[in-house]
């Protein structure tokens, strides 16, 4: 499993006191200082180990849909001649929202209500089109 550093400090306000120090003494961190990796089983330990169950992702159903959802705002977006992309300001932004939301997993960096994945190039916290799906929507 492959988290940030920063990831890991945003998650100490939500996790129990100990709980990011295991998982940063059990793994490991890259030669850049920015990535830090863990074995699924030795992170499913500590999780078990502290009490911190990582919320269910949808049926693959309603992960399809948001999929579709995605992919047809973003050809809309492309057609109208929109942007795709937010600056990475509100990239951050959303990050640092849905870091300390109870229905996102850290372990594989999805929202659990959707099911998306949200960093990377074409995550949806870059997505301009993209909102949390949330009731009411957090960001
Ligand atoms: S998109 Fe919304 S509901 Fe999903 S993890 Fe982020 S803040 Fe939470």
């Amino acid at each position: 499993m492959v988290t940030t550093l920063a990831a890991l400090e945003a998650a100490r306000g939500v996790r129990p006191a100990g709980y990011v120090d295991a998982i940063l003494a059990a793994g490991r961190v890259d030669a850049d200082g920015v990535r830090h990796h863990i074995r699924a089983e030795d992170l499913a330990a500590i999780r078990a180990r502290f009490g911190v169950a990582e919320p269910p992702l949808p049926g693959l159903g309603a992960m399809a849909r948001s999929a579709a959802g995605a992919v047809g705002r973003v050809v809309g977006a492309v057609a109208a001649g929109a942007a795709v992309l937010v600056p990475a300001e509100e990239a951050a932004r959303r990050e640092a929202i849905c870091r300390k939301c109870d229905r996102f997993r850290v372990s594989d960096a999805r929202c659990s209500l959707c099911g998306c994945v949200m960093p990377g190039a074409i995550g949806k916290w870059h997505l301009a089109a993209e909102r949390c799906p949330h009731t009411p929507p957090r960001w």
